[in-house]
């Protein structure tokens, strides 16, 4: 049998060569219809939804012993079965969707009831999100960054290029792409003013980021070899980990980043898996000085993966592209992420979500965050229609995508879109 990933595989449905969603991808999500309102899990496949609980249901994917894990309204009892399962799953769901397999194909009346139009079907949050920990982990995103506030000489703190920079973030905002996004209110003391006070953020932000989505847990106590953390990571999605930086600015020190970035964190519908994307793993940047032992990677795990920021302000009819720039800079992997994040003895949980950080690149057009491309607002972008923008205003409208290039197809992730609501 071919392997999933196989460029030359064909599904019996039509896929467009720039559809995020060959056969070559088979992303997890999870979807309602209003015929049948109950979420279940499926994989999208071009412009359809395979309902996964459909084809377990009649016996055609067996995932004994465990059942009706896709049934459920998140994809974590189906991460927690494991690696192989996934791995077993995604080849039997890549055999039933191939061009030259009459199973599904020539069966109207199942196809009926497996095959959803995607644009009929609601999208869910796909995972259950079980902690929430954001990096910092582009190495030109962390150096814009202490450009702006520290200067040229002192950008990275001592401690970066020895480990991946975290801290912990909220699960209980992570939403869905779709979901509009209250503009945050909060503590403000810009540097002029003596004393702060309670307004909405003046100074609402984006950052461009990919979130890994943790499928096996770890015990607490335990570390994690590179294989391990490997094997762990279910898959990716994308991730914008809004932020208030008036409020952040304020409140950060010294423990960090608290209500400027609890607010809502939006993430893409569908779970892009770790194997559909080996094909287009590349070596990061070289990392000097020499990581410490519990750091050491043996393999390449960055992804030549393009991403795209646009924005839409109310007023616009088109949404202008703000920021085009590829996963491959990051300087610490998500594999490494995972590995430091258990060093301590931190146990790790199905369903956590990692953000990477936001990621920029060493071009201009590269900035992750308005903040770095406006350079903290002295440096507006210029919309079509004369407009311009430091930050976010009321109305507008903030896509993220993300694609690997194959050779005829893409492997894609769908988008992750918000629009900004006035304060309350
Ligand atoms: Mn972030």
């Amino acid at each position: 049998m071919p392997h999933p990933n196989d460029p030359k595989l064909r599904a019996f449905i039509d896929v467009a060569p720039d559809s995020d969603f060959p056969i070559q991808n088979l992303p997890y999500g999870v979807f309602s219809t209003a015929a049948y309102p109950a979420p279940r899990v499926g994989v999208a496949i071009g412009d359809q939804i395979l309902d996964l609980a459909v084809m377990e249901k009649d016996g055609l994917i067996d995932l004994s012993p465990a059942f009706g894990v896709f049934a459920h309204s998140s994809i974590n009892a189906f991460m927690a079965l494991g690696p192989k399962v996934w791995s077993k799953t995604r080849a039997r769901i890549s055999e039933l969707l191939r061009h030259d397999n009459p199973h599904l194909r020539d069966n109207k009346e199942l196809r009926s009831r497996a095959l959803v139009p995607m644009r009929e079907a609601k999208l869910h949050l796909p995972v259950a999100v079980s902690g929430y920990t954001d990096f910092y982990s582009s190495k030109e995103h962390a150096t814009n960054v202490g450009v702006m506030f520290r200067g040229k000489d002192n950008a990275l703190q001592p401690n970066w290029l020895h480990m991946p920079i975290a801290y912990n973030g909220r699960a209980s905002t992570v939403v869905v792409s779709g979901t509009t996004i209250r503009r945050p209110r909060g503590q403000l003391k810009p540097p002029n003013v003596e004393v702060p006070s309670f307004a909405p953020c003046k100074r609402l932000d984006f950052e461009l980021e990919m979130g890994v989505v943790v499928g096996q847990s770890s015990p607490m106590g335990g570390m994690l070899s590179e294989k391990q953390a490997e094997e762990m990571i279910f898959g990716f999605v994308l991730l914008n980990d809004w932020s208030a930086r008036d409020i952040q600015q304020w409140e950060y020190v010294p423990l960090g980043p608290f209500l400027a970035k609890a607010f809502a964190t939006s993430i893409s519908p569908w779970v892009v898996t770790r194997e559909a994307l080996e094909p287009f793993c590349v070596p990061g940047p070289e990392q000097n000085p020499t990581p410490l032992d519990y750091l050491r990677q043996t393999r390449p795990h960055n992804y030549d993966l393009e991403l795209d920021v646009s924005l839409r302000a109310a007023q616009m009819k088109e949404p202008a592209t703000i920021c085009h720039t590829n996963f491959r800079y990051m300087y610490w992997s998500s594999v490494q992420q995972l590995m430091h994040h258990a060093s301590s003895g931190c146990a790790m949980n199905v369903g956590d979500l990692l953000g990477s950080g936001t990621i920029s690149g060493p071009e201009k057009h590269q900035r992750g965050s308005l903040l770095e491309i406006s350079w903290n607002g002295s440096e507006p972008v210029e919309l079509p229609g004369g407009i311009r923008r430091s930050f976010l205003e009321d109305g507008d409208s903030l896509v993220m995508r993300g694609w690997c290039q194959g050779d005829g197809y893409r492997v894609g992730f769908g988008e992750a879109e918000g629009t900004i609501l006035p304060a309350e």
